[in-house]
């Protein structure tokens, strides 16, 4: 089949724009007289004029060429190998064009061997969205688009590649991608993709919790974090993967934990951005509301609380880095609440360096309470004392790896390999986050 070539007058992608030791390798690779293409998001976001987040390559070129062809390089995955060409402790990631692999058994359509050599044709159609499926030819600087990506991304639509309903149950993955997408450029979800995916929701359970969890805070992160929770919910794919959450927090919960993160959108706006640690605790805001503060005692609430989220984040998976975080927050927000009238520990309380993050949970949760407002007082000004600003606020997002926040790794088919056949290194923390110091009252137990 014929693809859609744009000529290099007629779209906006300069090699100025991309990373220099990616044009290197892409013109190392022609030189060597290999195919060599930009592709999947990069193409994507040049086109719309955004930054792309990495840039991935796709040549003609087998592993082993690649290996003689760049010393400093290595074959990562088995199921998806791929190429990391590096340069210091950047790397960029060289793929050889594939076809698609015909499902193995009988009725189940999930792919666990991706390795089958092809052209760019058959390259374009194993690839996710269309959108996704956009080349920049290194030879011509010519865009080739074999499904429509073109087209898409001007209609603002995020559509499968191929039957909807079997690229999704291939790798139900998918589904939470065409949420990212759709939400973080404000994009429609194609009608048939659509009716594909509130078919299927159940399939995402085939998935490794482990990639899953990657894609749901990939979502939280970016921009329009939002409407990307709304989205997971509409299509049903929170009741399957997080049903002991929803339960737990009932609709009124979860309305709160929309506007929690309506909230960090605000200030994403205004160019301040919140760490995961914050945002992960968005999620248990809820647990707050049974809270009497006329009748509860401190201690009794905040073990209730702890225990909640325990075993609440056991059952959603999340990185045991990120639940101690938001234990820790919460409890914060109940001493807040509880001890607004001891000075000596509100004084304590707000030099303790935990305080900013523990301020910044109350900000996106209760700054809006009129109710809170005394309270709310109280505290800052004890805070202003110390001639210190509130930090916790960053300005610029959250770009610490995910995966290093994870306490455990997933189960499922899928694990340890991604469908774009990044390989999980399954090493501890490597990025030596500090570790999250919990705030202890010694006068706690006796409150
Ligand atoms: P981002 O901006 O979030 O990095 P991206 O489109 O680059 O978006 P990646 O996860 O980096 O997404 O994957 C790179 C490319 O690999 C995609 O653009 C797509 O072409 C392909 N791809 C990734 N995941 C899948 C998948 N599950 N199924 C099919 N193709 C995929
Ligand atoms: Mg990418």
């Amino acid at each position: 089949m014929e693809p859609l070539i744009i000529h290099r007058e007629d779209h906006p992608i300069s090699r100025k724009d991309i990373d220099p030791d990616t044009v290197r390798v892409l013109y190392k690779l022609k030189d060597a007289g290999f195919e060599a293409y930009l592709v999947g998001g990069a193409v994507r976001d040049l086109l719309l004029g955004r930054r792309p987040k990495d840039f991935d390559l796709a040549t003609s070129a087998r592993p082993n060429d690649l290996r003689r062809l760049f010393r400093n390089s290595r074959i990562v995955g088995r199921r998806f190998r791929i190429v990391h060409v590096f340069f210091g402790s950047k790397n960029v990631e060289v793929a050889t064009l594939r076809s698609m692999v015909e499902p193995s058994g009988s009725s189940d359509l999930y792919i666990d061997d991706d390795n089958q050599w092809g052209d760019l044709e058959s390259d374009s159609f194993r690839r996710d969205f269309t959108v996704n499926a956009l080349y920049y030819d290194i030879r011509d600087f010519a865009v080739i688009d074999y499904t429509g990506g073109v087209k898409d991304l001007h209609d603002h639509l995020i559509r499968c590649i191929g039957d909807p309903r079997v690229r999704l149950q291939e790798d139900p993955v998918r589904m939470l991608r065409a949420v990212k997408f759709a939400a973080r450029f404000g994009y429609t979800i194609e009608p048939e993709t659509d009716a594909a995916m509130r078919a299927l929701p159940a399939e995402i359970l085939k998935a490794s919790r482990f990639r899953v969890t990657e894609e749901v805070f990939r979502i939280l992160l970016q921009p329009n974090r939002d409407v990307g929770l709304r989205l997971l919910n509409e299509y049903g794919l929170l009741r399957q993967i997080y049903p002991e959450w929803l339960d737990a927090i009932g609709e009124d919960g979860f309305a709160q934990v929309l506007d929690f993160f309506a909230a960090a959108e605000r200030a994403a706006a205004d160019d301040r951005y919140y760490p995961i640690e914050v945002l992960a605790t968005g999620l248990f805001i809820p647990l707050l509301d049974s809270v009497d503060l006329e009748v509860d005692h401190f201690h009794r609430v905040a073990a209730r609380v702890t225990s909640e989220i325990a075993s609440l984040s056991r059952a959603m998976d999340l990185p045991r880095r990120l639940t101690a975080a938001a234990v820790d927050m919460l409890r914060g927000q109940l001493y807040m609440l509880f001890f607004h009238h001891r000075p000596k520990r509100v004084k304590r309380y707000v030099s303790y360096p935990g305080f900013d993050l523990v301020w910044r949970v109350h900000e996106l949760a209760f700054g809006h309470l009129e109710e809170l407002r005394d309270i709310q007082e109280i505290w800052l000004e004890a805070r202003e004392q110390l001639r210190r600003p509130i930090g916790g606020v960053v300005d610029a997002p959250d770009k610490r790896d995910i995966f290093s926040f994870r306490g455990k790794t997933g189960g499922g088919r899928h694990s340890g390999q991604g469908g774009r056949g990044r390989p999980h290194e399954r090493g501890d923390d490597k990025d030596g986050e500090e570790e999250w110091i919990p705030f202890v009252d010694e006068d706690e137990a006796g409150a």
